[in-house]
Order: structure tokens, then sequence, then C-alpha cells
């Protein structure tokens, strides 16, 4: 794997978007293997594929990559929020490769697996106004900073490649969480994701029920918060991502940097 864009490409392109779109996408046709299964290459769908952007010939798994020169944003604009939900909820979203480029080299490079994306990582953007092309057209961003760290797993950072090993661990970890429910998942995703914030390594119960009211409006029909958050977090303890300590007391486990 080499860093360097090859930027001659995006000599015949006048937006400064698909220039990076056509440089990104050949860096990842040339350098990256499926963080899936480990194959040594992914393969381009064909340009304006409405299903992803690449596939791997030996797992299958499909990615769509999003690039950017700038650093990333906590919102990645997609595409129509309605297909985007459909896709979570039929389980056929597809992975996502976040790509930031910087002086002609990639900078980071993160993969978040399908099974972390819940409807609460979806946010609905305003319809297109009357006067524009496609009116009434709904998009929709991602919302990184809502998917939980264990589910951002770097294969390159601040222009580091990660060992392939380390890599390969946290996806490991990751994927043992996989839930195929999408509001057991949904659940799951946002628990951990606040016993993420819980400043230092140990925490209470108390810690983690402060957020009730959050986990409220990501879940209005769910009437005993509480009982779902524990169960949570016994998935989490089976999993290896926490430790009960007895008597209401946790520990974090540290499987990512
Ligand atoms: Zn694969």
């Amino acid at each position: 794997m080499q860093l360097t864009l090859d930027t001659s490409l995006a000599a015949s392109y006048k937006s400064s978007s698909q220039k990076v779109r056509v440089v990104s996408e050949n860096w990842v046709k040339n350098n990256l293997y499926c963080p899936v299964c480990g194959n040594i290459r992914l393969c381009k769908f064909p340009n304006n594929s409405k299903q992803a952007d690449f596939y791997c010939e030996n797992c299958s798994a499909e990615y769509e990559l999003k690039s950017t020169k700038n650093k990333f944003s906590d919102r990645i604009v997609d595409g129509a929020y309605s297909s985007m939900i459909e896709r979570i909820q039929s389980l056929n979203n597809p992975n996502f490769l976040f790509m930031s480029i910087a002086e002609n080299i990639v900078n980071s490079l993160c993969f978040v697996p399908k099974h972390v994306f819940s409807p609460s990582i979806i946010e609905k953007r305003k319809p297109l106004s009357e006067n524009a092309r496609r009116a009434g057209w709904v998009g929709c961003n991602i919302l990184v900073s809502n998917i939980p760290e264990q589910g951002k797993i770097y294969i390159i950072k601040n222009g580091n490649i990660k060992d392939r090993k380390a890599v390969q661990h946290k996806i490991n970890a990751i994927n043992s969480i996989n839930i195929s429910d999408i509001e057991s998942r949904g659940w799951l995703m946002d628990v951990l994701k606040y016993v993420n914030l819980i400043d230092g390594e140990y925490f209470s119960l108390s810690d983690i029920y402060k957020y009730e009211d959050i986990f409220k409006l990501f879940h209005p029909d769910n009437n005993n918060i509480r009982a779902k958050i524990r169960q949570q977090l016994q998935i989490l303890r089976d999993k290896g991502f926490i430790v009960f300590l007895g008597g209401g007391k946790y520990r974090k486990v540290c499987i990512w940097d």
C-alpha cells in the first residue's frame, strides 16, 4: 500500500469534487484490501451505480467511498434519505470508507462496517426548494459523531498505515456485536456510544442512566429505558467490551485506540 495519489487522472475534470472522486477511487482500486475478508483488492462498480462504489469478489461486501480534501466533518452528505433508511432496515446498506486527502496523499482512511448503521445515525435533510431541479427531493447526512468509536476503524490515520493485524482485531471486535434486528442494533450502538462518552475507565449505572432522556428521544416507543440499557450492558459484557465489577459498577475494556 502506498499513500501517494495519481493526480494526473484529475486533469480532464473541471469540478474539484469530481477531481477528488476520480483520484480517490483510483487509489482504492489499486491499493486497498477488503477490510471485511482481507482479499487483496476491491473491484469498482460501474460509475453512477446506485448500489455502491466497490465490491469484493471474494466475500461480496460492498463499499461506498466518501472522500474529502478537508478534515472529516461530523456530518457527511449522502444520497436520498428514504433509500438509505430502507437499505439499513433491509440490511443491504453498504460498508463505508471515509477518506481524507492532504497534499496529494491519503491522510486518513476510516472503515465503518455496515452493521453499525442504525436510523439514529441518519439525519433527514430539508427537502430541496421548489426552484431546484429536483424540487422536493430529500437527502440525508450520516452523523459520524453518532457512530461509536469502536465502529470507526482507521486503516490509515494521519498519514500512517495501521498494522493490518491490529485493524483485523478491531474489525473482529465490532463484528462480534453484529445484530440483524434493527431496533436491537440501534439500542446496542447507542448504549456503546454513551458508555464511551463517560469519562474514565470506570463507571456506574447512574452514569449511563444520565442519558435516559436521550435514549427516550431515539426510542420513543420504549417505556422501560433503564431495563433496556441494562440489557445492552449485558451484551457488551458478554462480548468483552466492558467488565461487570458488581454493585452496579463497570470497567471499560480498551480494544481500540
Ligand atoms: Zn471481501
